[in-house]
This record gives structure tokens, C-alpha cells and sequence, in this order.
């Protein structure tokens, strides 16, 4: 006979470590799987871009529980095995080492991988991606005094890590991407003329508007030469590009797949035993209803934890409106909803550090930046969810 769980997680994340603590709140006795292709129990990813290379988080803190708290807590884990396999009709899983295991119920929430960049086969070892705390050591080790770095894009990843390069002893860091500004897909333009200035200060060469044409070797490893002409040595490359979501599985098994893995708002997938949760959930906006997908450590927890509660009988919709939040030199900020420099942007600003942001769409708050502002991110939730019809001059004043 096969290995049988009545829980079982693919995916040692933050969404699924927010599952099974869910499913244990609810069912003391069901026997719970949490495998990972990673070899370590599951931890928070903020950090590897910000408080590890600042001396604010240390690694051995990141972790949702250790090994052994899993065990005392009654979840199994099997690590640094990946799951190969799923069919849906006989409800089994797969996994690369040949292991066959039944389940009752399923969460599939196997996230992403960085997404690479092309460039010849012996440049490869000179590209790297970031994504779990293996890539932050190796990436660390190859931040020494006198190094040279390029960072290819500026979202998320790309913006925080040129801050936590630039805070490097002798590291030299640029980064080349093609908006006008670094997070200029969320930011309007009077903030991302801010953050230019803050890398201006701290030593980070921008090259704005422009992409990376190709790579070659070069004098210090690996040369870019952008599509503007440019010439850019450097020892090594990040690849902030975006993330292609681990959707493998749930396309082999045939559940409806589309922006991700699509689910119901109670996190079920087209198949009844089968959940879906954090990145790759596409799953209905509590407050407008549309398909999203969000890639977020507050959307991975709450989305575990609801996955994991209905698993274990609670048929409870998933209704958190998730926020985000990242760190960029002295300036920290969270948000709520969508956040689009597509729409119409409303600023509160008491000075250029500090003050909200409001995003609409005919004329109703769909995101809101709370910028150096804090202990606002529920009354921002309420503002949103209320979906009134606002003006500018209404929202001055609001919040903050
Ligand atoms: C460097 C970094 C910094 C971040 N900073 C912030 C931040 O400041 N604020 C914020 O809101 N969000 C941040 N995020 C995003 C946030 O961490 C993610 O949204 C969240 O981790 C997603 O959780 P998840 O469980 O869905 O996926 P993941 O955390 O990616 O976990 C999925 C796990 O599944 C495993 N897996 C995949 N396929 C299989 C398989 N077939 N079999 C077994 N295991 C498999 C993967 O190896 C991985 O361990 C950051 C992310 C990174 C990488």
C-alpha cells in the first residue's frame, strides 16, 4: 500500500507553513505532509533582500518554526524532494524520488522561480537570481570589498538590493531597467524622483529607460551592452526580472490554470479536494470580485491560512485585503490594493518623506501608499472596501 495523509502540502513556503499551522487549529488528529523542494523548513523571504544584509535579521531568526517545532507540532516535512507528479482523479502524488503518497486534501502552493536571463552558457555562473536564503549566501559571498555589480530590472527585488548592495563595504552597484524610474510602475513619479535621488546619493549608477542588449565576457567577468549603446563591466549580475510561477503541477493534473492557478473564494481549485494559496493563487479580489494574483508575504499567510482552514472543514471565504510593504533606504512604506501609475494618483503629502497616496479608478480608491506613514494600513483597507465615490479634495486629510 502507498503512503496515505489526510493533508498534504506541496510546497514548504510561507503559504503552505500558514496552511498547516491553519489545518492543526482545526483537526489535532489528521495526519499532515508538508513537502518542499527546498532543503530547509519553510521561512520569511523579506529579509534575504533587506534586514540580512543590514544586520537587522539574522538567518538563523527567519524561520516559521524549526525542524523539530514542526515535528512537536505534528506536521511532517519531507525537504529537498520535489514533487513530480499529481493526479487529480486517483487524488496521489509523485514525488522525484519515487515516492507514491494519497492525500484527502491538497494545497498546491509551489510559488515561483526568478525568472533568468538569456545570455551565453559560460556566462551563466556570473547570473544569479534571488529567491531563497541558498541564493542570499551565495549572493553575499560574491558581495566582497572591491566587487562590481549590476542589477537588471527595478521592481521589488532590484530596488531593495541596490540599497542593500550600495550598504556594502566597497561594492559598486548599477542598475539598468527600462521605465523611467526605479518602481515607476507603482510610483508616481514626484516618489520615484525621491528614490532616484536616494541611490544618486548612496552611490548607485542608474541607467534608466534602457535594457541589456547582450552579455559577453569582459574584463572584470561579464560585460553588458545595453540597448542605448552602453558598455557596463561587472563581476557579477542580479536578475530582478519578475518570477515565472510554478504552475507545473496543476497544469499536468488539468485543473484550470489561467493568471495562475485559479480558484474560488474559498481558495478551492476546479478540483473539490484540491486548495491553491500565496503567489500562485488566482483568486477573486474580496472587494471587487475580478481575478487576482498576488505576490506577497501578507497575502501567502492569510491565503495559506484560509486554504488551510477550509481543508480542515471550515468553508470560510477568503476575504483579507492583503497589504505589501518594502523598505528602501530611510523610506518605508505599506500598501494596500492596487497600486498602478495607469491610474488616476490623488498625493497627501506632508513633504516629499512622508504622506498617502491614493489610486483611483472612476473615481473610487482602488490602492492606497502609505509613504513613511504608519498604523494606517486598516483604515486604508476600510477606504477601499467602502467603495465610494470620492474627489481629490475629499481624500486630502483622510489618512495619514
Ligand atoms: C527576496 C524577497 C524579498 C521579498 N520581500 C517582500 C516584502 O518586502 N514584502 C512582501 O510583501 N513580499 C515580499 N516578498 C514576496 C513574498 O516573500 C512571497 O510573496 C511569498 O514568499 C510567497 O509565498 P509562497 O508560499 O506562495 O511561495 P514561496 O515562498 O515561493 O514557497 C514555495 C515553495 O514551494 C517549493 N516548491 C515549488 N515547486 C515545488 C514542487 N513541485 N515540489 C515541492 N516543493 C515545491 C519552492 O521550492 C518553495 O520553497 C519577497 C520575496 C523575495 C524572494
Amino acid at each position: 500500500m502507498s503512503e496515505f495523509h489526510d493533508y498534504l502540502i506541496v510546497g514548504a513556503g510561507l503559504a503552505g507553513a500558514s496552511a498547516a499551522q491553519a489545518i492543526r487549529e482545526l483537526d489535532a488528529d489528521g495526519s499532515v505532509l508538508m513537502l518542499g523542494a527546498e532543503p530547509l523548513p519553510p521561512y520569511h523571504r523579506p529579509p534575504l533582500s533587506k534586514g540580512l544584509w543590514l544586520g537587522k535579521d539574522n538567518p538563523d531568526d527567519i524561520f516559521v518554526k524549526s525542524a523539530e517545532q514542526w515535528q512537536a507540532f505534528g506536521v511532517t516535512l519531507r525537504l529537498g524532494d520535489t514533487v513530480a507528479g499529481l493526479d487529480a482523479d486517483s487524488k496521489h502524488i509523485t514525488t522525484a524520488s519515487g515516492v507514491r503518497i494519497g492525500f484527502g486534501k491538497l494545497l498546491l502552493a509551489t510559488g515561483g522561480t526568478p525568472r533568468s536571463l538569456a545570455a551565453p552558457p559560460t556566462l551563466a555562473g556570473r547570473i544569479h537570481g534571488l529567491r531563497t536564503l541558498t541564493d542570499y549566501h551565495l549572493l553575499r559571498s560574491l558581495a566582497h570589498d572591491g566587487s562590481q555589480v549590476l542589477i537588471v530590472g527595478a521592481g521589488f527585488i532590484g530596488a531593495e538590493m541596490a540599497c542593500a548592495l550600495a550598504a556594502q563595504p566597497g561594492v559598486s552597484v548599477s542598475m539598468i531597467f527600462p521605465g523611467a524610474a526605479p518602481l515607476a510602475r507603482i510610483l508616481p513619479p514626484s516618489l520615484t524622483q525621491v528614490l532616484v535621488e536616494r541611490y544618486r546619493a548612496h552611490g548607485v549608477c542608474l541607467y534608466g529607460g534602457d535594457r541589456v542588449a547582450e552579455f559577453s565576457p569582459g574584463q572584470r567577468g561579464i560585460t553588458a551592452r545595453t540597448g542605448r549603446g552602453e558598455q557596463i563591466e561587472a563581476d557579477w549580475v542580479l536578475a530582478g526580472v519578475g518570477l515565472d510561477l510554478n504552475l507545473a503541477l496543476a497544469q499536468s493534473a488539468g485543473l484550470a490554470v489561467d493568471n495562475g492557478v485559479r480558484v474560488n473564494a474559498r481558495l478551492q481549485t476546479s478540483h473539490d479536494d484540491i486548495y491553491a494559496a500565496g503567489d500562485i493563487a488566482s483568486y477573486p479580489d474580496p472587494v471587487w470580485g475580478e481575478a487576482i494574483r498576488t505576490e506577497h508575504w501578507d497575502h501567502a499567510q492569510a491565503s495559506g491560512r484560509t486554504a488551510g482552514r477550509n481543508m480542515a472543514g471550515a468553508d470560510e471565504p477568503y476575504t483579507h485585503q492583503s497589504m505589501f510593504f518594502s523598505d528602501l533606504f530611510d523610506i518605508g512604506f505599506e500598501a494596500v490594493g492596487t497600486l498602478s501609475s495607469q491610474l488616476e494618483i490623488c498625493a497627501d503629502m506632508a513633504d516629499q518623506d512622508k504622506g498617502v497616496v491614493y489610486y483611483l479608478q472612476d473615481s473610487q480608491v482602488r490602492g492606497v501608499l502609505l509613504w513613511n506613514t504608519w498604523d494606517q494600513v486598516d483604515a486604508a483597507r476600510e477606504l477601499i472596501a467602502a467603495r465610494q465615490l470620492v474627489t481629490a479634495d475629499g481624500l486630502m486629510g483622510q489618512l495619514g
